[in-house]
């Protein structure tokens, strides 16, 4: 344990001597290997300039990065590409249209096998019926759909065209969807009768029906039928099946700028209201296929690839739909959730599709360990050889019960950090290269110049926390945020002259492995130290009877705030007074007094966002007795309900 020091911008409590090297076959094996390090730190723009050269471009850049108007980058000045050509025609054309693009896998057990070839067909046909119903390059298309194969197609159908899509999750509500349809002043909204999900029918149609009347600037409703319920038919509405299927199945692919529009996507709202951020074409296709055949060690030949995110998030559009189809990957897209029909679906899902990469969220993973081990260990998981991770700080102990339980001590795990704004992955580990710590993203990549910073702005030495930031602009970084140049400046390029800020807390260890410690919003102030809200958690969650837990920092008279715990049990564990105080002792020993909660509360569930991350203002508000706030974005608003009650009968633990 480290002394805090009150003059440090973050303390840094949490101590992990824990490491794995890379296994041997893998790391002789790689796709890349140490030295990309060095290339890039020679020549950053040299080296992004070669993965560009994994695309297929129609005219070649004559400037890699214009940063002459920072914050406003242009990469790959003056190139053109197709991104869908990119994604499809290419393989096609390489020989490889035989090759499985998407084993597809609906939660009630139905299942379709996509080649590239017959993607590319689809998509062309898609491509012609959107022209045909108006849509032009430069237009909006709004996507709300459930995760069905039709919903890449639709994307990249856009791309094809140079449409720019914007894809809203299909669990957002009709306020949620129709402020993003006039945000972007969307032409045409692509849907679906509804999805399964949870064992049911989720309908989205209706959703639609009521935002478009709100939308005077959709023309056209295209509906895909997945579940067949019946659905209100209206003038603006046409079924995907009778407009691509006639669709003409010749479509050339025009090449557009390196900085054409690709996509708009909203942040999914953890801390404040959504931002429509806008990616582009060249540098974002570049970096989203270059991490994923690094970070991932792709093998397209052999590899089955499995990223459980939805589509309508920033991780689904990029290792879904753009770095796994760029990268002529073969991979597993599943309908519903984990639990239905049973709580081993995903196992049973990479035992039957001999999964070689798994990518999913330590929301997810925590849920699993609360499950249990035996169930997983009810499945072939041999064939896993790379673990993945993203959308929140992942536990340390979190992290090897992947690696055990999942990985079989065998399959390094990456830990990746980044944003919808980024892109693409920013910090991880590369699997054949680095040493990996649980609990830490480790390094940014090669390319990538991260660092963590104190208030003044100036790199903190090992040992020592701070804010990420990032130094210098990257290929797939958001370009603006679509319709508001000042709060692009303001939120991301403000805080710190010429760096962008992504908001995180952080910190250096030891080794100068990058640790992510939450959201600043979140941190909290105990007697003078900042402690984060992931450390305090972390030491929770690495006592056995805890599965994953929420801390924040209430108002105190005494220290100014004081920490509460929400901390869900594992399965048998009893929440008795003797845990509670063990609890607290717990987190004394491994992160110091300072950290111990002043009061644990044990809940059946947390309150998280929509893309499965811990929404702490909300139990701030909680914790300090305020009635809640803004819920719209929450995942199960009975949650609080019940926290909320809770928390009233207990009384303060620290007397
Ligand atoms: P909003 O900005 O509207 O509050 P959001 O930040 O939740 O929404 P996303 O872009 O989906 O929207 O999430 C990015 C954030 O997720 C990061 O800023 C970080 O806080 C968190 N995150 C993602 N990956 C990791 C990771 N590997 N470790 C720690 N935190 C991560
Ligand atoms: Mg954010």
């Amino acid at each position: 344990m480290n002394e805090t020091r009150p003059q440090e911008t973050l303390a840094n409590l949490l101590s992990e001597t824990r490491q794995f090297e890379p296994p041997a076959d893998l790391a002789a094996a790689a796709n890349v290997k140490a030295d990309a390090y060095d290339e890039a730190k020679a020549d950053r723009l040299a080296f992004w300039a070669k993965q560009a050269g994994r695309l297929d471009w129609d005219t070649p850049w004559d400037r890699v990065l214009d940063w002459d108007n920072p914050p406003f980058a242009k990469w790959f000045v003056g190139g053109k590409l197709n991104v869908a050509h990119n994604c499809l025609d290419r393989h096609v054309e390489a020989g490889n249209g035989d090759r499985v693009a998407i084993h597809w896998e609906g939660e009630p057990g139905d299942t379709r096998t996509i080649t590239y070839a017959q993607m590319l067909t689809q998509v062309k046909k898609a491509a012609n019926a959107l022209t045909e119903l108006g849509v032009r390059a430069g237009d909006r298309v709004a996507i709300y759909m459930p995760m069905i194969p039709e919903t890449a197609m639709a994307m990249l159908a856009c791309a094809r065209i140079g449409a720019t899509h914007s894809v809203v999750f299909g669990g957002f509500s009709v306020d949620a969807l129709s402020g993003r349809i006039n945000d972007a002043q969307a032409k045409v909204v692509i849907t679906a009768d509804g999805g399964y999900r949870r064992g049911k029918p989720n309908a989205l149609k209706p959703t639609v029906d009521d935002s478009v009347p709100l939308c005077p600037s959709v023309e056209k409703v295209i509906v895909v039928r997945r579940t067949g319920q019946d659905i209100a038919w209206g003038d603006k509405d046409v079924w995907w099946h009778d407009v691509v299927d006639a669709a003409d199945k010749e479509h050339e692919a025009q090449p557009f700028d390196a900085e054409h529009p690709l996509y708009i996507l909203y942040t999914s709202g953890t801390t404040a209201k959504p931002k429509g951020i806008l990616h582009t074409s060249g540098g974002y296709l570049t970096q989203v296929a270059y991490t994923h055949q690094a970070v991932f060690d792709l093998k397209p030949e052999s590899d089955v690839f499995w990223c459980g995110a939805d589509i309508g998030w920033v991780t689904g559009h990029s290792y879904i739909v753009y770095g796994p189809l760029a990268n002529g990957a073969t991979q597993l897209m599943y309908e519903g959730t984990p639990d239905t029909p049973h709580k081993g679906r995903y196992w049973e899902l990479i035992d039957k599709y001999k999964v070689t990469i798994l990518y999913t969220a330590p929301t997810a993973i925590r849920t699993f360990m609360r499950w249990g081990d035996d169930i997983p260990a009810k499945f072939d998981l041999s064939s896993l050889r790379i673990l993945g991770s993203v959308g929140e700080p992942i536990n340390p102990e979190a992290w090897m019960w992947y690696r055990e339980h999942i990985g079989h001590n065998k399959t390094p795990v990456v830990d990746t950090w980044w944003q919808t704004e980024t892109g693409a992955i920013m910090v991880s580990p590369l699997p054949g290269v680095t040493s990996t710590t649980p609990g830490s993203a480790q390094h940014g990549l090669p390319g990538i110049d991260a660092d963590v910073v104190d208030d003044q702005g100036n790199s903190v030495p090992n040992g020592g926390g701070g804010y990420l930031v990032l130094r210098e602009p990257w290929p797939s970084m958001l370009r603006t945020v679509w319709g508001d140049d000042q709060r692009y400046i303001d939120t991301y390029w403000s805080r710190f002259a010429g760096m962008y800020f992504a908001g995180d807390g952080a910190k250096r260890d030891d080794d100068g492995n990058i640790w992510l410690l939450g959201r600043v919003d979140d941190v909290m102030l105990v007697s003078g130290h900042n402690i984060s809200t992931t450390e305090v958690e972390s030491a929770l969650v690495s006592h056995p009877a805890v599965a994953e837990a929420a801390v924040v920092g209430a108002t105190d008279p005494v220290t100014g705030q004081a920490i509460v715990a929400f901390p869900i049990l594992r399965g048998g564990a009893e929440g008795d007074e003797n845990l509670l105080a063990e609890l607290r002792e717990h987190v004394g020993k491994t992160l110091g007094a300072i950290a111990k909660p002043r009061q644990i509360m044990v809940v059946p569930e947390l309150p998280k966002t929509r893309s499965g991350k811990i929404m702490r203002r909300l139990l701030r508000d909680v914790a300090e007795n305020r009635s809640l706030g803004d819920v719209t974005t929450l995942q199960d608003s009975a949650v609080m309900q019940l926290i909320s009650e809770g928390m009233a009968n207990t009384k303060n633990q620290d007397d």
